[in-house]
């Protein structure tokens, strides 16, 4: 038999580790960036046209590059950043592979052009899927400047697998702010299609996060900090009542490199147990500073995943400067507003014996009694509508909830049991009702997600939206990508009642908005729905429209009131069965489940 093995030639070579490294704009800007910063720059520009479709470029005033190696820093394994294995456990730049360059100029057209300080001229050496076509001394600035243009202009298949433009450019937005986080000292400036989205200068940890969420974002956090032995943190936590939905602004960074990590994010997390409610997710950005011996950051080509020798302990310092951080914090601002406040933890006396607490309670106290005669029981006629519909009995079983059994399949002339109870609420948060065929306990927030949502579905499904004029129109600003994201949402959002003009300068006047809205809500929802939006664009961008109807009703739902009165309870219970769905909530989660007098005897009887 012939030989059969070839050596790959050298272009072949990078288009396929080009697959690993530059697989959309914005990773290439992330290689871009961090080999800007490898070469100290303290001012770093960010250019990109049609994100970064056309054009990206990176001009810096680092320490630029030697006529020589201006063209072998195209080579593969070209890289001035490590000499041997040994050096892999002292890695202090952001790059060593020597293979970002090679594999972006196997896939675009490259203009490099770099001076050293000592050096009179400059060099440009342009090259085109890896052949280099120029080389010539120029002049120049002192740094590196790189243009890359027509990302994948030679694999159609990848430039056509590119997102649409505000996808692409929502990435490369992430990919900067998080370079940016990790190097507040560095002054950036990132323009897209001419327009000037962030202007950073040099300043603080702090100051840059609120250069780059806004200036309201500093109230929205505690500082945290520990210097331990494996582990020297420091950063910001967000409060806990600031936690969204999505999980938006979660950054950690290890020895200036932001990571992902599930374990580590998942101590941060662990430590908000109990304080703030389930699916939701904190704010938090976190500078940890670890000897680079003991960790390995080799092990993922983009170097976003990283594995730590001392994990464990990691985890738990994590974990427990996080709580303290909140707890701390939390605590202080309590006693401030109640100076009287005093916990007295000293050891008890020696001798000291205990007693139990005193509980008293009522035997004979049963909620569902009907005796509060001060409440106004609902009649049978409040519920008539929802026992009626029959149609929708199997439909609503075929949910697995139950709640088909609720309703009768012959229309009973008095579905309520006389001495009907009001409804209770149960920790502000599940609504507890008898209904003719048992006990139903529904879950009050998912309650009113769904009624919410069906009406704005409603709203939106006819020509003229019944948007409420505000009495006070209300501005609300935001930073330039958001408000670039808000701007493409105005439409979505003018269908749901909402009326919203841009003034400029990333700042919106809301002149109307949904009847169930205050006018102090617009910011923190308009923020939510954007940070929403822009985390389930990138699966489920198809259903633009849905998807902001959703995370609207799901805000409105968040912020309405938790303690109801029993009336208000009634009136939710009746909007509800008026719902299409009322046992599933819009993202797809149980409303409410019926333990029936059967389940009930049951359960009772087992030993
Ligand atoms: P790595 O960063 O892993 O070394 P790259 O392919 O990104 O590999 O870059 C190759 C080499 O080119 C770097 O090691 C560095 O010496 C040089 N280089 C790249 N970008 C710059 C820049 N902006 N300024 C100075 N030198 C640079
Ligand atoms: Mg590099």
């Amino acid at each position: 038999m012939t030989d059969i093995i070839n050596i790959l030639p050298d272009s072949v070579a990078n288009q396929i580790a080009a697959g690993e490294v530059v697989d959309r704009p914005a990773s290439a800007i992330k290689e871009l960036l961090e080999n800007a910063l490898d070469a100290g720059a303290t001012s770093i520009q960010l250019i990109v046209k049609d994100a970064g479709r056309t054009l990206m470029q990176v001009v810096d005033n680092g320490c630029g590059m030697s006529e020589s190696d201006a063209r072998r820093c195209f080579e593969r394994h070209a890289t001035s950043k490590i000499h041997r294995a040994d050096d892999l456990f002292a890695i202090r730049t952001m790059g060593f592979r020597g293979e970002a360059l090679a594999s972006i100029a196997a896939v675009a057209q490259v203009e490099l052009k770099t001076r050293t300080t000592d050096a009179e001229w400059g060099t440009r050496v342009v090259i085109e899927g890896s052949d280099v076509k120029e080389q010539a001394p120029c002049s120049c600035a002192t740094g590196t400047s790189i243009a890359v243009k027509n990302l994948f202009y030679n694999i159609p298949a990848r430039r056509n697998f590119l997102k649409r433009d505000s996808i692409e450019l929502s990435h490369i937005e992430e990919i900067f702010k998080r370079v940016a986080l990790a190097n507040c000292q560095t002054a950036f400036t990132f323009h897209h299609n001419g327009r000037l989205l962030y202007d950073l200068r040099a300043d603080s940890f702090v100051r840059r996060i609120a250069a780059l969420f806004g200036l309201n974002f500093k109230e929205r956090l505690y500082p945290i900090e520990e210097q331990t032995e494996p582990v020297r943190l420091k950063g910001y936590v967000g409060k806990a009542e600031y936690a969204k939905r999505a999980r938006g602004e979660q950054y950690l960074f290890v020895n200036g490199r932001y990571i992902r990590h599930l374990g580590l994010s998942a101590a941060i997390e662990r430590a908000y147990a109990e304080l703030i409610p389930d699916h939701t997710y904190p704010a938090y950005f976190v500078m940890l500073e670890v000897d680079p011996s003991r960790i390995d950051v080799n092990i993922h080509p983009t170097k976003t995943e990283v594995r730590f020798i001392d994990e464990q302990v990691i985890f738990a310092i994590l974990r427990a400067a996080t709580k303290k951080a909140l707890g701390q914090f939390s605590l202080a601002n309590e006693l401030e507003f109640n100076p009287s406040t005093e916990i007295d933890f000293s050891p008890a006396p020696q001798g000291y014996t205990p007693s139990a607490p005193q509980v008293h309670y009522n035997p004979h106290y049963n909620p569902f009694s009907g005796s509060h005669s001060s409440r106004q029981s609902p009649s049978a006629n409040d519920y008539r509508h929802f026992f009626d519909n029959t149609d929708a009995t199997d439909e609503k079983d075929s949910t697995g909830t139950g709640i088909g059994n609720l309703l009768p399949d012959e229309p009973d002339p008095s579905p309520m049991p006389s001495g009907q109870a009001s409804p209770i609420c149960y920790l502000n948060r599940y609504i507890v009702t008898t209904l003719k065929s048992g006990i139903v306990v529904i879950d009050q927030q998912r309650a009113q997600e769904r009624i919410f949502y069906e009406r704005l579905m409603q709203r939106r499904a006819s020509a003229h939206p019944d948007a409420q004029q505000l009495l006070f129109p209300t501005n609300c600003s935001f930073n330039s990508a958001d408000s670039e994201m808000l701007t493409e949402l105005l439409p979505e959002l003018r269908q749901l009642g909402f009326v919203i003009e841009p003034l400029g300068h990333n700042t919106f006047v809301v002149t109307a908005a949904p009847t169930e809205m205050k006018d102090n809500e617009l910011q923190p929802l308009l923020e939510q729905v954007v940070a929403e939006y822009k985390s389930n664009m990138m699966q489920r961008f198809n259903e633009r429209d849905k998807s902001v109807c959703l995370s609207v009703a799901g805000q409105m739902a968040a912020r309405s009131g938790k303690a109801l009165k029993p009336e208000e309870m009634q009136h939710l219970i009746a909007d509800l069965f008026s719902c299409q769905a009322p046992d599933i909530s819009p993202s797809g989660k149980r409303i409410m489940f019926l333990l029936s007098e059967q389940e009930l005897k049951e359960k009772l009887n087992k030993s």
